[in-house]
């Protein structure tokens, strides 16, 4: 099969790679339909993260082809999404709600979903099969719920988004954009999203957000504390993961208030003192995609929501060079690849 390598920073290739077999009873093999390029693929992209030779791509949607004996909840020809977690969703922390860190967890990037195939472990617990095939207008939204939609979600609801609340969105990629559409589905009564992007203003706009603030750090604070009464927020998305987005999130969010950070921390390191004082509740990490999926397909399904606005690049698999390289060149948002 074909599938994505990174080489080495910065070169992005398409090469011949093994055909997924079954290894584990627990496992089904999926002919992936479509995947995407992530905001934390730029990480080993721009050499922030390690990178020699490794696969790539942990978002994915496709039709199952081979499953373990054990498996018992996906069928062949099923269409499925799974999340950048493989878990059990049976442990105490997956009952939880806590997928991401399942004491089974397995990272689906080691496994690179963008390629033709993939081998998913735990498939009964990691996939969700959708009503039917899906018609090809679904598969975008779909896909977002692999991952950024997902994301997006848990962040919104970490940071307890809901009716009556004043919500800021810190990050302007596809997950701060999902976390104002989150917000809005779960209520807010008002939604500020954080953005010096034109286009990405008028997709947060179309997602629910019912202000947009340019200023960002120490700036974008005092804007948010002017929205809101000299209060700030009651909830507030962070959706970047570093130093300055993490404080500008931290210092919007009102005493009481609560931020949902979701943005993979890079050197990001808090101040106790000020965290001890603000009085604020923090509560992220890797989202339990999980959990959320079975709603958010049913609200793709029923066309309640249309999360794959967020992609505006799509090229074929063999193209992923060029959408590594409009993603860390912010020509695009976020970047489909269809297989
Ligand atoms: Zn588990």
């Amino acid at each position: 099969m074909r599938g994505v390598i990174l080489s080495k920073p910065g070169v992005v290739q398409v090469e011949d790679r093994p055909d997924p077999v079954i290894i584990e009873p627990t496992d089904a093999i999926i002919k992936i339909a479509a995947t995407c390029v992530c905001g934390s693929d730029l990480w080993p992209y721009r050499g922030d993260d390690p990178a020699d030779r490794i696969p790539m791509g942990h978002e994915y949607v496709g039709t199952v082809t081979a499953i373990g004996a054990a498996v018992t909840s996906v069928a062949v020809g099923d269409f499925v999404v799974g999340s950048f977690f493989a878990s059990d969703n049976t442990c105490e922390i997956c009952q939880a709600g806590y997928q991401s860190r399942c004491v089974h967890a397995q990272v689906m990037g080691e496994i690179g979903t963008q390629a033709e195939y993939a081998r998913i472990p735990l498939a009964d617990g990691t996939l969700v099969a959708t009503p039917g095939a899906p018609d090809a207008d679904l598969i975008p939204s779909l896909l977002a719920a692999s991952d950024v939609l997902g994301t997006g979600w848990f962040a919104a609801v970490a940071a307890e988004s809901g009716p009556g609340k004043t919500v800021a969105v810190v990050g302007d990629g596809a997950v701060g954009l999902l976390g104002v559409l989150a917000a809005k589905q779960l209520g807010a009564r008002r939604i500020i999203a954080m953005s010096r992007h034109a286009d990405r203003q008028k997709l947060a706009l179309e997602f629910g957000a019912t202000d947009i603030v340019e200023e960002r750090g120490d700036d974008g604070v005092t804007k948010i504390k002017e929205l809101t009464g000299g209060l700030g927020a009651h909830s507030v998305i962070e959706a970047v993961g570093t130093q300055e987005s993490m404080m500008q999130a931290i210092r919007s969010t009102r005493p009481g208030g609560h931020v949902g950070y979701v943005g993979v921390s890079h050197d990001v390191d808090l101040p106790g003192l000020e965290l001890f004082f603000s009085g604020i509740h923090l509560h992220g990490g890797p989202a339990p995609v999980r959990r959320f999926l079975p709603e958010l397909i049913d609200l793709i399904w029923n066309r309640t929501i249309d999360p794959g606005k967020v992609f505006d690049l799509t090229l074929p698999l063999e193209q992923a060079a060029d959408a590594y390289a409009a993603m860390d060149q912010r020509r695009a948002t976020k970047a489909l690849l269809t297989v």
